[in-house]
């Protein structure tokens, strides 16, 4: 694939909710490698806004990690100090806010606990119980769902391609503002893209569904710029493995790797081996330029 399109920035953006693992690292070395294929600019944005997950020392081995493994980023913070004192995402709450105030004509308040949410769902799909309940939204402990409906949506391709297609089923009513107050990861994600300029966005495929939740939204935020992003959704080392890789799982973070005195080359090779191909690889540029797992491209049974 060689876009003609021009891209000028990306981004890596972990969550601080455990360590990282093997397949993180396969979504950062492809990023690496399209930044650099396109001189672009890599931001890592630490996604820190699920309060009760992140953790000071997940925020710690992403900056030790990424130092290891030798991943370049060339905007964003250099530290856990210099991202608590600037990039937080506690910082940007008042973007955050700003587009919860915009989407308030397209959201409910729903007072359901997670007991009851589990009970009424079918196949996982919230069914829309608090949808004519009225419920004030400035209710203390609700949280706000968007009014979803089957619009297209439009996603643009890496290979300047465009993909039609409408939300999937369990995205209904999906959660933009938590019971908490704080914006849902839907909601803060599209936000710090577009804030960011953020043009090129890359993610494992597990991530298509989000994909699409943040394009509807964006639909719903006049002027929003994040509907102008591309799109690159990776296979994931699962896929190859067989197994769902848990982040709680000790077993495959690189911390875990790297105390037991792996080099960097070792856990990309470990990487390679995952994907199901068994070679020396020393560095992300080489890791990123493996095929993808049976042959899969980014878009293949997305839609
Ligand atoms: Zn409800």
């Amino acid at each position: 694939m060689s876009p003609a399109s021009a891209f000028h920035k990306t981004r890596i953006a972990p969550t601080p909710s455990g360590f990282l693992h093997l397949g993180n690292i396969l979504s950062f070395a492809i990023t690496a490698d399209l930044a650099d294929r396109h001189h672009a600019a890599t931001l890592l944005r630490i996604d820190d806004m699920d309060r009760d997950r992140a953790d000071q020392k997940y925020i710690d081995d992403i900056f030790e990690t990424l130092r290891f493994l030798a991943i370049p980023w060339t905007e964003g913070p250099r530290s856990t100090s210099e991202f608590q004192q600037s990039y937080s995402q506690l910082h940007r709450l008042r973007h955050y806010e700003q587009a919860l105030e915009q989407l308030k004509p397209h959201v409910f308040a729903c007072n359901c606990s997670r007991a009851q949410i589990a009970r009424e769902s079918v196949n996982g799909v919230y069914p829309g119980t608090c949808l004519h309940k009225n419920i004030p939204l400035d209710t203390p402990g609700v949280s706000w769902r968007l009014i979803t409906d089957s619009r297209e949506l439009t996603v643009n391709t890496y290979d300047n391609g465009v993909l039609k297609a409408t939300l999937p089923a369990d995205m209904q009513y999906f959660v933009i503002r938590r019971k908490d107050g704080f914006p849902a990861y839907q909601l803060s994600s599209l936000v710090d893209d577009a804030l960011y300029g953020i043009d090129l966005i890359v993610r494992g495929r597990d991530l298509w569904p989000s994909t699409l939740a943040q394009l509807f939204v964006a639909t719903l935020l006049p002027g929003s710029r994040f509907t102008n992003s591309t799109f690159y959704h990776h296979a994931l080392i699962t896929e190859a493995a067989g197994e769902k890789l848990s982040k709680s799982a000790g077993a495959t973070s690189i911390q875990h790797f790297r105390k037991e005195g792996h080099t960097a080359a070792d856990v990309y090779s470990m990487a390679a081996g995952m994907l199901g191909i068994h070679t020396e690889v020393s560095n992300w540029k080489e890791l990123a330029a493996l095929p993808p797992p049976n042959g899969s491209g980014p878009y293949a049974a997305l839609t």
